[in-house]
């Protein structure tokens, strides 16, 4: 076995022939049981760390597409009979095998996705068990109403029902934390999942699902399928018996799905290029330092990332200079070192990516003022430095796609309409962020951008776990809500029974 023959094609530029220690080789979870795939060899998984081998995982094939399926959709059938409180004690037992295990699954998100440890995957991990917990307590109180007739003799009740089988295809910058979006909720409300993770993090959600095993998990109720996208993803949305698809992933994935899955069901949570918006009026220190988080944290690449930075013209110099200062005191490095807060880029398609949008900028007109390549000195190519780019024109890639890197790309404007103009753009609308003082002009910019979701004076990753989250009308960003019961009600539907009392016997 070659690595070039093995290896994903854009992970890594130079992966390295070493494995860690530790390293594991997964099979399929289907049915409750680990099994060998029929999609070939099994496949390295590199970490953008270090370079090494981090674990060996097992492409699913067509065949174990089936497979999965149709364990998935006896267990549907059997797992009708356990009411909700039930589900929702099989639930918490998942959240205490996660927050037993937090430890395992950080590392290896840190070692995967290159995620600083302390700083950001074990705080990952943790809400990923709190996701399990807030499901397991909203599936208790899932409410249905009963409605008044117009027909005297008429009963007219509600049920929330589960929609059945549902693949779950969830991208690699949280490799347990999406996942969990919407397996939490989707297996308290009494669905059956196929989850297929990220082709680039397949060791973490593969370890994920082991450790939600140790809850006793009916078999079936859970399966675990690795493998690319454009095979085993699209086998999974265009298999009959798939019911939903809850994604999250590119906009151009989710229109491939879109159209490949027909009338299923579907959840879409795609991506974002949204804009911090920084008034005249705003404390520039404190816009600063929290438009570094929205731009630095995971390194950028994070869908509700701040993307773009547009900047009141009178305050433009002072606040790109205090940019660059917060650029200067991101500590690039080992994400297992504590005083590290931004780790590498996890793959190189990535790397890439941001190698083009600041190539493309700088030749349409921007001014680099720091950071802008690769960084030097590091075990692998993909550790890029903290940037910020002024003056970028409208037309760039950069105004007009997710970079998904570490980036502060500012534009400025001079009236407060011209930068709702310049905010709503493009074709994205997902999470925006706002500095200012005035509570007046906070409330005349949330009623003008387009965007499912605004975060004024924080930075545009601060999220909570139950809050509703997802793209505005009319966006490339995605359809429903993920975000505690937000989600929940995306992942069952509503039946109505009507009742004629007049006509029952007793
Ligand atoms: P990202 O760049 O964030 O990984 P993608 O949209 O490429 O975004 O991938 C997100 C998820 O979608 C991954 O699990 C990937 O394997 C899957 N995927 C990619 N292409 C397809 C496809 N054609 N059909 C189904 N799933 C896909």
């Amino acid at each position: 076995m070659t690595l070039e023959a093995q290896a994903p094609p854009v992970k890594l530029t130079e992966p390295k022939d070493k494995e860690l220690d530790d390293v594991k080789h997964y099979k399929l979870l289907i049915d409750g049981e680990w099994v060998e795939g029929t999609g070939g060899e099994e496949v390295p998984s590199y970490s953008p760390v270090t370079g090494e081998i981090i674990g060996y995982y097992t492409k699913a094939g067509q065949e174990d597409v089936d497979r999965a399926v149709k364990a998935a959709r006896a267990a549907f059938e059997k797992y009708q009979e356990m009411g909700p409180f039930e589900r929702a004690e099989l639930v918490h037992r998942i959240a205490d095998a996660l927050d037993r295990n937090r430890e395992k699954l950080a590392r290896l998100s840190s070692l995967e996705n290159g995620k600083p440890y302390e700083g950001e995957a074990i705080p990952c991990v943790e809400e990923t068990a709190e996701n399990f917990r807030i499901a397991a307590e909203d599936v208790k109180r899932l409410e249905s109403p009963i409605i008044p007739s117009r027909d005297r003799n008429k009963k007219i009740l509600t049920f929330y029902r589960p929609y059945g089988v549902w693949a779950t295809i969830t991208p690699w910058n949280f490799p347990t934390l999406i996942p969990s979006e919407l397996l939490a909720p989707g297996l308290a409300s009494g669905n059956a999942i196929i989850f297929k993770p990220s082709e680039y993090t397949p060791i973490a959600g593969l370890a994920m699902a082991e450790v939600m095993l140790e809850a006793d998990i009916p078999p079936g109720l859970l399966q675990c399928i690795p493998g690319e996208g454009p095979t085993i993803g699209d086998a999974l949305v265009t298999h009959p018996g798939v019911d939903a698809i809850g994604f999250v992933g590119s906009d151009r994935t989710g229109n491939i799905i879109s159209q490949r899955a027909g009338l299923k069901h579907k959840l879409l949570e795609m991506g974002g290029n949204g804009p911090t918006i920084i008034l005249d009026d705003a404390d520039l220190e404190i816009a600063a330092s929290l438009t570094a988080v929205g731009c630095f944290y995971e390194a950028g690449q994070v869908c509700c990332a701040t993307e773009r930075i547009l900047v009141s013209e009178p305050v433009h110099n002072e606040f790109v200079d205090l940019m660059v200062e917060e650029a200067k005191s991101v500590v690039l490095g080992d994400p297992f070192d504590p005083k590290t807060t931004m780790g590498p880029l996890c793959n190189e398609m990535t790397a890439e990516k941001m190698d083009r949008h600041m190539a493309d900028a700088i030749e349409k007109g921007a001014k680099l003022l720091y950071g802008g390549k690769r960084a030097s000195g590091f075990p692998t190519n993909l550790y890029y430095e903290a940037t910020v780019i002024d003056d970028v024109p409208a037309d760039s890639l950069i105004s007009n796609e997710e970079s998904f890197g570490p980036l502060a790309a500012v534009s400025s404007a001079v009236s407060d309409d011209e930068l709702i103009r310049l905010a709503n753009s493009d074709r994205y609308g997902l999470q925006m962020g706002l500095f200012t003082s005035s509570l007046k002009r906070a409330l005349y910019f949330a009623d003008r951008l387009r965007t499912g979701n605004l975060v004024v004076n924080d930075n545009t990753d601060y999220w909570e776990p139950h809050v509703p989250f997802g793209g505005a009308g009319g966006t490339s960003s995605g359809h429903g809500r993920i975000g505690g019961k937000y989600t929940m009600l995306n992942m069952v539907y509503l039946n109505t029974v009507v009742i004629d009392y007049m006509n029952v016997k007793e």
